[in-house]
């Protein structure tokens, strides 16, 4: 198995960790702004008011499965990397393409694997 040199694993990891910060940045910010997280809501809005708040609580809740699934994907590249199984997709064991990972390094499975996950 090829394994990467420790000098690229370490920029890889650094990329990954500030990139999980900032997704987890995201994931508070985003928790904050939902509508039913407002200390201030009151129980007797108007039927438009609770429209309103009902839609920001679904479109946060969107956005927040969003982040939480890119932090697990994220925590998952940083795990296979320190395990020393970076690279390697993690259902068939071969090396990911390298162009892919320059494009996405938070990716722990092959194009073709991925391909066949969405059927
Ligand atoms: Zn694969």
């Amino acid at each position: 198995m090829i394994s990467f040199p420790s000098r690229l694993t370490k920029n890889i990891e650094i990329f990954l960790e500030s990139k999980l910060l900032k997704l987890k940045r995201t994931e508070k910010s985003l928790k904050s702004s939902d509508p039913f997280a407002d200390e201030q809501r009151t129980g007797n809005n108007s039927v438009e008011e609770d429209l309103d708040e009902q839609i920001g609580h679904f479109e946060t809740e969107i956005k927040v499965n969003f982040v939480k699934k890119q932090i697990v994907q994220f925590r998952k590249a940083l795990t296979r990397l320190k395990i020393g199984k970076y690279g390697a997709c993690e259902k068939c064991g071969r090396m990911i393409d390298t162009d892919r990972l320059a494009v996405r390094p938070e990716t722990t499975v092959c194009l073709y694997c991925e391909k066949e996950r969405e059927g």
